[in-house]
């Protein structure tokens, strides 16, 4: 492809930040570059305390062990998402239960939320969709009447706020992401942000396998044991100075992105106007946001297929997203007490994602977008 639809950036210190690391010679987690990161994150965000984690997938995991989830809950999450927000309910045994998403953001829909509370509900996992906020004072308010934890999937948010407070600083918990299709990344990789302090002494122990050994290392115990359930959800040095380098670009990396998210939304104005396709809707309570997808909304599925052939034919590399949870194969597995999600279906089927990566060479794709098959006959 001459336009892949993605290309991780490298902000060219990450190399220098990897030698000092082999040249102190200590490589585990929780080390110099981790807590550098960590501490960094707590700034960003706000949170309480941020944890790395080996990817956003772990930091959903954790955070569902640290919440107590367990066999008979049930969590609240759309059904327009990764695997892993399903997924990490999932694996503690506990049931997810879809809603229906807002046909301008493409959140969780929080006028659905309280329908789909019962007496096994403790969880609301809401997913910030393309870093745009989901209506969180609504979804706090119904959680607080009901008793619920708001855990939030904030994988693709970093830099992304909802009335000027982070993503994943505002539910108990939140988890980011630094996957290399992630605004900032370092491979495979995420974050734990943890704004509730009843979870952050545990945090330590289930995240060394279950042990007091951060107690230890401290000083402030003579031997550490096993102590509480836990896994291994430390990341190695390597990869956290990797982190480093690309979080002292972040602001840089994500203005340019904004850039590139705001001549996409200008020239295609017009389009949008002839009636041949929707553009993002941003709430404004939800700028700045970090411009982690262009998406675009065709009127049919078919349109949308015609479109990513046509980039495709030109050598452009546009995808969509996301197979609906409910409808997908383990969805039906695991949550088989199935509801219809009209506008999920409908607006899944009609998304097209556009490249976007900072070195785009953006009026190229424009030129061609506008040239397809599609476009040019529809305008003609
Ligand atoms: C990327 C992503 C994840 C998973 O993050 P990984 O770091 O790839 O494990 C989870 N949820 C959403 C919404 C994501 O976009």
């Amino acid at each position: 492809m001459k336009i892949p639809f993605n290309k991780p950036y490298v902000t060219g210190r990450e190399m220098e930040y990897i030698r000092t690391v082999v040249e102190n010679g200590r490589f585990a987690g929780n080390g110099e570059f981790s807590q550098k990161c960590a501490r960094r994150l707590e700034e960003i965000t706000g949170c309480r305390k941020a944890v790395l984690v080996p990817s956003g997938t772990a930091a959903l995991e954790m955070m569902m062990v640290l919440a107590g989830i367990g066999p008979g809950d049930e969590v609240i999450l759309p059904s327009f998402t990764f695997s892993s927000t399903a997924n990490a309910v999932v694996l503690r045994g506990a049931t997810p239960v879809f809603i229906d998403i807002r046909p301008d953001t493409l959140n969780m829909d929080e006028t659905l939320v309280e329908a789909a509370i019962t007496p096994r509900t403790r969880a609301i996992l809401p997913v910030h969709y393309a870093g745009v906020g989901c209506e969180m004072d609504t979804i706090m308010s119904i959680a607080g009447k009901h008793g619920l934890l708001v855990l939030e999937d904030a994988a693709q948010c970093i830099l992304s706020y909802y009335k000027n407070r982070h993503l994943g600083s505002l539910g108990q918990m939140g988890a980011l992401s630094f996957h290399e299709t992630k605004n900032i990344h370092c491979g495979e990789g995420g974050a734990l942000l943890i704004n509730d302090p009843a979870f952050v002494e545990r945090a330590e122990i289930v995240m060394e396998k279950g042990t007091d050994r951060s107690k230890f290392f401290r000083g402030e115990i003579d031997k550490y044991t096993w102590v509480d359930v836990g896994s291994s959800y430390l990341v190695n040095e390597i990869t956290a100075a990797f982190l480093w380098a690309q979080l002292e670009e972040a602001e840089n990396i994500v203005k340019r992105r904004r850039e590139l998210w705001n001549q996409y939304h200008d020239a295609l104005a017009p389009l949008e106007s002839a009636g041949l396709l929707r553009r993002p809707i941003v709430p404004e309570e939800c700028t700045p946001h970090n411009a982690h997808i262009y998406y675009i909304l065709l009127n049919t599925p078919q349109a949308r297929d015609e479109v990513m052939a046509d980039l495709k034919s030109q050598d452009i590399r546009a995808v969509f997203h996301y197979i609906p949870l409910d409808t997908a194969l383990a969805g039906r597995t695991y949550a088989p007490e199935r509801e219809q999600l009209p506008v999920t279906a409908d607006l899944s089927a009609r998304l097209l994602r556009l490249p976007l990566f900072v070195g785009l060479p953006i009026s190229e794709v424009l030129g061609i977008f506008f040239k397809t098959h599609f476009f040019a006959k529809s305008l003609r």
